[in-house]
């Protein structure tokens, strides 16, 4: 999809050609979004602007977050307890590893998709709209970290 600077300015644009004002709290909001690599949650959003946005609330956060959702500009993962995560990186719908113990959400770097949304839609006869694609497991800090308290049991 390009470079963090380059998603920064297609965010930009598509805001501009919306309508929407470039407020310095959204700019930060998508500062962080196509900088980060771990699929923050607004929460965690909220918490990286605390510093420079004393004042800015969480459903600030939130709306914004919402706004470049339907823009199209950020892809949510979603789940069902509400711990929501956003893409904003790669807002098109990709695979994902989720690591079930520490939450970490990483982008395996496969090639293989189009043909298999070409193959879903052979065999069913449906025009695929968009898919989702998660992998559950244990990261490899996790696993690491398990295995050192093993050892210090022994
Ligand atoms: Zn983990
Ligand atoms: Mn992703």
């Amino acid at each position: 999809m390009g470079s963090p600077q380059q998603r920064y300015q297609q965010i930009l644009c598509k805001l501009r050609e919306s309508n929407h004002k470039l407020t310095p709290q959204r700019l930060a909001i998508i500062d962080i979004l196509v900088h980060s690599r771990s699929h923050p949650t607004v929460e965690a959003i909220f918490e990286m602007l605390q510093e420079d946005f004393p004042t800015m609330s969480l459903a600030t956060v939130y709306r914004n977050v919402v706004l470049l959702k339907s823009l199209g500009e950020v892809l949510e993962i979603g789940f069902p307890d509400g711990s929501n995560r956003y893409d904003g990186n790669k807002p098109y719908p990709h695979p994902h590893a989720i690591c079930v113990r520490c939450k970490k959400i990483v982008d395996p770097d496969l090639r293989a998709l189009g043909n298999l949304t070409a193959q879903v839609r052979q065999r069913t006869g449906f025009k695929i709209l968009t898919h989702r694609l998660d992998f559950f497991g244990v990261c490899r800090d996790c696993l690491q970290s398990e295995n050192q308290t093993k050892g210090v049991g022994r």
